[in-house]
């Protein structure tokens, strides 16, 4: 065992020094992250029981009758696609698609083994209400609605969740312009191989967007937001985030980079006074893993301001990415306060 070398006067007084930065850093980043406009526990509402029992049959079509859906489930895939352009349909708008190819060489050989055929189509579907003051800016709302390749899983809280709220507030915005325009868009493509790469669907679509030279607000993905818990010890974070948040996994976090704070500011700030779900929000630095694992990504990776609305999956659900991420685990009703929610932040952001 090594002996600690006593310090002198000089190694006492550098430690003095980098305990007080290392006090001030933390300070620091709990003021510039940490600080969220309005009360945590948000205001009195009722849950909506029409919306809750919407997004269940939602998540329910996508997790159980589909069941699995991506590259590797890939008649899953496009069962899902289909569903989402009927109910888009349904609610009166005219789908689009934007379709790309991906090759087995651009995401690695050995998934072939694991279903990839050497081409496949992927699609991202979407839809739009054009502004009636500002039609050539434009606030992008979307989920992924692929799920991951683990043996059985069948994407309940990952990602079917996020769909149906997507496709809530698209039924919602359809007679409802607001000043700017609105995208509602479902992803192909979030999970791994494609995680991060040119291939996301996300991706693929912002750099639509951007090709076709479109003022983009801000974009707020939704991914993994139906799973809930009152227990003490429900919810972890990756750490420094443990030393100021609670421990109970009973509320949504919005989440970004440190250049989108001022948009999450005003989308939690407006949350909170609408909404009875509690909610925290932080602007991670990229150090912090986790922050930008979702669609946001794409949207903030090309200098859009981008937020990710999560449960925190990991770091909450015991069925992360399992054959147990089913849908009877979810809070229909918590997934109503949070969806009512968003539709005033909607309002607010495309004002
Ligand atoms: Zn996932």
């Amino acid at each position: 065992m090594k002996t600690l070398k006593l310090l002198d006067k000089k190694g006492t007084f550098r430690l003095g020094i980098s305990g007080i930065s290392l006090i001030a850093a933390a300070g620091a980043f709990s003021m510039i992250c940490l600080e969220m406009p309005g009360d945590r526990n948000g205001v009195h509402q009722e849950s909506d029981a029409k919306l809750a029992q919407m997004l269940q049959q939602d998540v329910f079509y996508l997790s159980e009758t589909v069941g699995q859906r991506g590259f590797h489930a890939y008649k899953g895939l496009k069962k899902a696609e289909n569903y989402i352009e009927s109910e888009m349909k349904k609610s009166g708008y005219a789908v689009k698609r934007n379709d790309y190819k991906v090759k087995a060489a651009e995401i690695g050989k050995e998934y072939l083994k694991l279903g990839f055929s050497p081409e496949q189509v992927f699609s991202n579907i979407y839809v739009e209400v054009k502004g009636t003051e500002k039609p050539d800016e434009y606030i992008v709302v979307g989920a992924h609605y692929d799920s991951v390749c683990v043996s059985n899983c069948k994407g309940a809280d990952d990602n079917a969740s996020g769909v149906a709220a997507t496709l809530a507030l698209a039924r919602h915005f359809t007679d409802k312009p607001q000043k700017c325009s609105l995208i509602f868009v479902a992803f192909a493509n979030e999970e791994p191989p494609f995680f991060h790469t040119e291939t996301m669907g996300s991706m693929v679509f912002a750099r639509m967007l951007k090709k076709e030279n479109r003022k983009i607000r801000g974009m707020i993905a939704f991914d993994t937001i139906g799973y809930y818990s009152d227990e003490p010890g429900s919810q972890n974070y990756p750490p420094p985030l443990d030393q100021y948040y609670p421990n109970k996994g009973n509320f949504i976090a919005f989440v970004s980079n440190m250049s989108s704070i001022d948009f999450l500011r005003d989308c939690i700030g407006t949350f909170r006074k609408n909404s009875a779900l509690p909610s925290e929000g932080t602007a991670v630095p990229s150090f912090i893993p986790g922050s930008d694992w979702s669609d946001h990504w794409s949207f903030a990776k090309l200098g859009w301001n981008a937020v990710m609305v999560s449960n925190t999956a990991l770091y909450r659900t015991p069925y992360y990415h399992s054959s147990q991420d089913t849908w009877e685990k979810l809070d229909y009703r918590r997934m109503a306060l949070l969806t009512d929610g968003m539709k005033k932040i909607i309002g607010k952001i495309a004002d």
